[in-house]
């Protein structure tokens, strides 16, 4: 015991050390001019990496040493600035291969339109295997729109889980309908590729526990990931029901904040990521915070 820990210890005051986690899904930049206009330039990457710094040591206090950024290509995924940051931070930024289909295909460069998913899978492949600007993508993100998927975000989908089978990379999927969400597990187990190798992101957006619960027996993850004070409340109740029914195991916490804007001033509303420390964890079940802060996060998307 060091002196100044031997004061705390007589002062009767805790110096506890927070608990080490992951946070699955955060972005640092999204910038949704769409995918046939997007191109470097557009922000100044010295101007982000200052508004990002500070955000991401106030989490490396809070024990978060990695967190997944889940900006896809022609959404503003930047590999070099992520590892800029991930080497003045120490947290471990990871990056993500893959395209993402929802809001009307806005961010689906032409060349996915007309390619197979074999093509596009190449691409991806290629990706986690050369690496991006030097850094190795760690998963696969993606998106849809709503149910019954269009042929666009089937297509993803499948060269998602070519992908996966290929390279063992956990998809990622932007999905706000349940619906939705239980075709694309349908689709992945359809390419041979285990259902635990797909998280349903915004999960948390679906307000009917029945198809929750029709996709957790697929064995696949839920991602309740919006979190925030507007939103506390569901996300509490969505947990307790996932406790309650023991389907915790597949449940996985994030924000989805950040959002780094480029063309707003200052980069428009860049939001914290330390809700989940400084006001959820209280809430939630001592029991339950192993699971959702580590273990989740590494049986989910790996070490
Ligand atoms: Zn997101």
């Amino acid at each position: 015991m060091t002196r100044r820990d031997f004061a705390f210890v007589a002062s009767g005051l805790a110096a506890p050390s927070p608990p080490r986690s992951i946070l699955v899904h955060e972005h640092v930049l999204v910038d949704f001019i769409g995918a046939d206009q997007i191109k470097p330039g557009r922000y100044d990457p010295d101007e982000v990496f200052r508004a990002a710094k500070p955000k991401l040591d106030a989490i490396r206090k809070f024990g978060c040493v990695r967190l997944l950024e889940a900006t896809p290509n022609f959404l503003g995924r930047d590999a070099r600035l992520m590892k800029r940051l991930s080497d003045a931070t120490g947290v471990d930024i990871w990056i993500n291969t893959g395209i993402y289909g929802a809001a009307q295909h806005k961010f689906v460069p032409a060349f996915a339109r007309t390619e197979t998913a074999e093509q596009l899978a190449r691409r991806w492949i290629e990706e986690v295997r050369r690496g991006v600007d030097g850094v190795k993508p760690r998963f696969i993100k993606t998106g849809v729109s709503g149910a019954p998927l269009d042929e666009v975000d089937r297509k993803l989908i499948a060269a998602a889980a070519l992908t996966s089978r290929e390279t063992g990379l956990t998809i990622a999927s932007h999905t706000d309908a349940g619906a939705a969400a239980l075709e694309e597990v349908e689709i992945v187990v359809a390419h041979k590729v285990s259902p635990a190798k797909f998280v349903w992101v915004h999960a948390h957006s679906e307000k009917d526990h029945a198809l929750h619960e029709k996709f957790v027996r697929t064995g696949a993850w839920l991602e309740f990931d919006g979190l925030g004070p507007k939103s506390a409340d569901w996300h509490l109740e969505c947990f307790r029901w996932m406790s309650q029914n023991g389907f915790l195991s597949q449940a996985l916490i994030s924000h989805d904040a950040g959002w780094y804007r480029p063309g707003e001033p200052g980069g428009g509303n860049y939001r914290d990521y330390t809700y989940l420390y400084t006001d959820f964890l209280a809430r939630l079940d001592p029991a339950w915070i192993p699971a959702l802060l580590w273990d989740n996060p590494v049986r989910a998307y790996g070490k």
